[in-house]
């Protein structure tokens, strides 16, 4: 059974407008630009939803609405900048992030109540870290897929938490209307509106087949998610495409022990910045280039690992197969690529010991930046 949170910041952009001008709290905001202008709305605080505006609605229209309002084009980069601090944070909690949009992040906290105590305080800690440290509201979802996680952020909207306990799942969305499923929207809704599907629990209680003549591909898809079930399944981007390090020595070198000795400390400092990342290596490279230019490379595929020891040996077994001419190298470097998180391939097992590693490894970044104790596994 999967623990799975979706965080979704509130009114982000407006939010992130505030921390850079404070004297627009409380105000009716909306970013998206010039009021005369074609523009759509892209965000606006909760105090002009209540004159009836929301994202995706016409500049125009929402300036008719709410012409006191205080309406801005935006600071993309700064959104930008908010998002991979929010990010960040996630990230220290737990090593197994998705961020789905630029204000939107899913997180597995599968197996961690040993850590971190309930999932309820645990998301509570969160919503908190964040806002204390930039006033950021956001609100999270808590379920065992990740459907319902996002459905349940948006259940109590701002600075809300929701939990949806197992085996609840049917009896919560039941009573909603279909549109808080993601996926209807402007072609769906009114097709089902018109057979008179009001709530989530009428589109339970229909029949897939049914739902599949009338929407195709989506209608079963559908009655799943009404049915409360849902992706557990977290896609993970990979920042870092690979590691390398490498030196250009200030006189070419001959002495094959001096070269093999740089490589051991390469080796070292790369496989740490792994480490730092909780990942894996897959494909290890080293790249000599002679004192005449000439370049050679060589590559090896092994198991994963993050093992300095191991990527050390292959490295160096590397470097003794192309050190072939006598002639001086000026550098020497090593690369390592075909990168995984910790444990990916090992989680899909639903092992409990990789998890619990996992884990310990995500509450080891906690201690390196917060200190000892920060945290307390179980009862230390
Ligand atoms: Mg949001």
């Amino acid at each position: 059974m999967k623990t799975i949170f979706h965080l979704d910041m509130d009114a982000f952009f407006v939010s992130v407008e505030r921390v850079l001008d404070s004297s627009l709290e409380g105000k009716p905001v909306i970013v998206g630009g010039d009021p005369y202008g074609r523009g759509v709305v892209a965000a606006c605080s909760y105090e002009a939803r209540k004159f009836g505006l929301q994202s995706g609605m016409p500049i125009r229209t929402a300036f008719r609405l709410c012409p006191q309002g205080i309406y801005l084009h935006g600071h993309g980069k700064e959104y930008e900048r908010y998002s991979n601090i929010v990010k960040e944070i996630l990230e220290s909690y737990s090593p197994t992030v998705q961020q789905a949009s630029i204000d939107e992040f899913y997180l597995d906290f599968t197996g961690c109540e040993i850590i971190y105590g309930t999932a309820l305080s645990l998301a509570q800690k969160i919503q908190f870290d964040i806002w204390q440290q930039f006033a950021l509201p956001c609100s999270i979802g808590i379920a065992s897929n990740k459907t319902i996680a996002k459905i349940a952020s948006d259940y109590k909207k701002p600075k809300g938490i929701t939990l949806v306990a197992q085996g609840k799942e049917k009896e919560f969305l039941a009573p909603l209307p279909i549109e808080k499923i993601p996926g209807i929207g402007k072609k769906t809704f009114p097709l089902l509106r018109a057979r008179g599907f009001k709530t989530v629990g009428d589109i339970a209680n229909s029949s897939p087949d049914y739902l599949s003549v009338l929407l195709g591909k989506f209608g079963n898809e559908l009655w799943e998610k009404a049915n409360g079930n849902g992706s557990e399944i977290l896609t993970i981007e990979r920042e870092r495409k690979s590691i390398s390090k490498e030196t250009t020595f200030g006189t070419d070198i001959v002495d094959k022990v001096a070269i093999e000795i740089k490589l051991f400390e390469l080796t070292g400092k790369a496989s740490q910045l792994l480490r730092n990342e909780n990942l894996q290596v897959s494909t290890v490279s080293i790249k000599l280039r002679y004192s005449d230019f000439v370049t050679v490379t060589r590559a090896r595929t092994i198991i994963p690992t993050d093992d300095d020891k191991a990527i050390f040996n292959i490295a160096v077994d590397l470097f003794r197969k192309a050190f072939t001419r006598r002639v001086g190298i000026r550098l020497i470097g090593i690369h390592l690529s075909k990168l995984s998180y910790f444990g990916e391939q090992e989680v899909l097992f639903e092992d409990e010991n990789i998890i619990r590693k996992r884990m310990l490894r995500a509450v080891m970044k906690i201690r390196d930046k917060y200190g000892y104790q920060a945290i307390h596994i179980g009862k230390t």
